[in-house]
């Protein structure tokens, strides 16, 4: 397991909970003895441009601090899913988020949808055909299920158990009854669904149960290539430790 990160990700851009200041430096501090870093490099404008409109792009650029930032969370996860086909499985520790980028739009404290845009690149050159997205976040994907809803080649998954058992139980019935296998599995991976963030939900170890449910899914289904990028999550008391237990789940 490789965490992909830049110190930029701490600059806050927004005054959204996203980008909210200390938020990236405490899963920093819970990771950094734990696994090797890898920098990444911002995305190029053809990569924004396999997923987003032209228009958008210019209106995310005038934003500018938040536009520099954005750019680098979309290479971040460029870079973990890269790092997923060359040797192994890697988590982006980016901001801001993208599940709720959309083409031509965006909201939810996100700009570009940095999961589109990873999966974007790795088939433009060759490097994957079918992917699936499974979606942890607290809410539901719409930018990433709406860029996908008529590509056949790419499945969306968010499950919405309401409680903790039924959550972990809805995951695990979706993962079993898939029959057909994908070249890459991609893990919108975010916490606010944990008891002591926004949707009062999930335990910590609940995340270390998931990752190693994604794992072992991974590894029957995926040719054992998963990566993952940081959503939401916003209590930062115990957010470093929901990201840990998740990553040593994958790992
Ligand atoms: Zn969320």
């Amino acid at each position: 397991m490789k965490v992909v990160y830049h110190r930029r990700y701490c600059e806050v851009y927004s005054s959204d909970p996203a980008a909210a200041p200390g938020r990236i430096e405490s899963i920093h501090e819970e990771l950094k003895e734990h696994f090797p870093y890898v920098e990444p490099k911002p995305a190029a404008q053809e990569d924004l441009l396999r997923v987003h409109s032209q228009d958008h792009v210019d209106y995310i650029r005038s934003s500018g601090l938040a536009y520099e930032i954005a750019l680098l969370a979309a290479g971040g996860a460029i870079k973990a899913a890269e790092l997923t086909l060359e040797t192994e499985t890697a988590f982006g520790l980016i901001r801001p988020p993208g599940h709720h980028a959309s083409r031509g739009s965006s909201w939810g404290f996100c700009y570009f949808n940095n999961i589109a845009i990873a999966i974007e690149r790795l088939r433009s050159e060759d490097k994957i055909s079918e992917a699936l997205i499974v979606d942890i976040d607290l809410h539901y994907g719409d930018g990433t299920a709406d860029i996908f809803s008529s590509d056949s080649q790419v499945a969306y998954f968010h499950p919405e158990g309401a409680t903790r058992q039924s959550y972990l139980e809805e995951l695990k019935r979706y993962l079993a009854v898939r029959r057909e296998s994908f070249d890459i599995l991609a893990v919108s991976a975010g916490f606010d669904r944990h008891q002591q963030d926004w949707g009062g939900l999930l335990q910590t170890e609940d995340y270390h149960t998931i990752g190693k449910m994604l794992k072992e899914f991974a590894q029957s289904k995926c040719n054992s290539r998963v990566f993952s990028v940081l959503e939401g999550g916003y209590n930062h008391s115990v957010l470093g430790k929901n990201v840990k237990a998740l990553l040593e789940g994958l790992s």
